[in-house]
């Protein structure tokens, strides 16, 4: 099934406990596409200013990500600068410079409207919804956003719930959806609100996934040194949609599986900056994780058995 995702390109200066770097090739629809490429043809809705570099116009192209839907804009990139404290779950930001994002207007290329899976990373919910008018029936749409969206946009973000297949956001951003601390409570309200499944992102927690086939749980892989959390969250959206893509179903089993692939793609996305660990990420190794995923929560109980 082919993938669509439309969302930021970014240049990122992140600083963490142990390191600092400036000006690296983030954005959500950056990490989100290098992830699902691994496992799928992935399309790219985006746009970039002049200074975006030729090397990371290659490193998506070599990647296999299709690039027809990128932009080129007079002016600067998207730029967004981050601090992460010594728990590396609490993340500063210093400075979001929107550059040409803030006249952004996505624009599908003809050959991007029949895309199966559609990824609508986080941008204003307005925009979101200018995605989907444009699309042909899509299999499944999911969608991630953000604090500023839930308090500036609350009534575009409530109408595209609505219209999505799999809402994925972070813990607090479910709190703060439904003024609910409770996270099972706080989920019964999304899933009420449209979404037939909903992802939960607890960074170091792992992920949690319920719809009205119940609940599936997945721990973050127990890595002892994480160098640079940023991106995870779009690239376990993006090994999330790319194994949907590659298994071609989107019953519980695959769910739960993509689940699995999305946790294992993110866990090698923070072994380093950018998206330098994914760039050397072998099929191997992927498998590898993912029978470590297997093995961290299976047990024998001859009791229950
Ligand atoms: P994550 O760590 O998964 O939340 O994603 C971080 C990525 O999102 C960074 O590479 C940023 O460039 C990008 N980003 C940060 N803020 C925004 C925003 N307001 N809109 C779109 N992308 C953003």
């Amino acid at each position: 099934m082919s993938i669509l995702v439309v969302g930021s390109v970014a240049y990122d200066d992140v600083e963490t406990p142990s390191a600092k770097r400036k000006r690296q090739l983030g954005g959500s629809a950056t990490y989100f596409a290098y992830a699902a490429a691994h496992f799928a043809p992935t399309r790219l809705v985006a746009v970039v200013g002049r200074d975006f570099e030729q090397e990371h116009v290659a490193l998506l192209r070599e990647r296999g990500v299709d690039l027809e839907g990128l932009e080129v804009a007079e002016g600067k990139s998207f730029a967004y600068g981050c601090r992460y404290e010594d728990d590396m779950n609490v993340r500063v930001t210093h400075f979001t410079d929107l550059n040409v994002f803030a006249d952004f207007h996505p624009k599908l290329p003809r050959s991007y409207r029949d895309s199966e899976l559609v990824f609508l990373a986080n941008i204003h919910p307005d925009l979101q919804h200018e995605v989907l008018d444009q699309m042909n029936r899509p299999r499944l749409v999911a969608c991630d956003t953000m604090n500023l969206w839930i308090e500036t946009a609350r009534e575009p973000l409530e109408r595209l719930l609505g219209r999505i297949d799999v809402l994925m956001i972070n813990d607090e951003e479910a709190r703060l959806l439904t003024g609910e601390r409770n996270l099972p409570r706080a989920a019964r309200r999304l899933l009420a609100m449209g979404p037939q499944r909903l992802v939960i992102k607890r960074g170091e927690y792992g992920v949690v996934m319920f719809s009205a086939d119940g609940v599936f749980t997945a721990p973050a892989y127990p890595l002892e040194d994480v160098f640079d959390p940023t991106g995870a969250g779009d690239t376990f959206a993006g090994g999330f949609i790319g194994s949907l893509a590659r298994s071609g179903a989107l019953d519980e089993a695959a769910m739960r599986r993509a689940v699995i692939h999305g946790s294992a793609m993110a866990s090698f996305a923070v072994e380093d900056f950018s998206l330098d660990r994914l760039v050397r990420l072998s099929d191997e190794e992927l498998r590898e994780r993912v029978r470590g995923f297997r093995d961290l929560s299976r047990f024998l109980d001859p009791e229950i058995e």
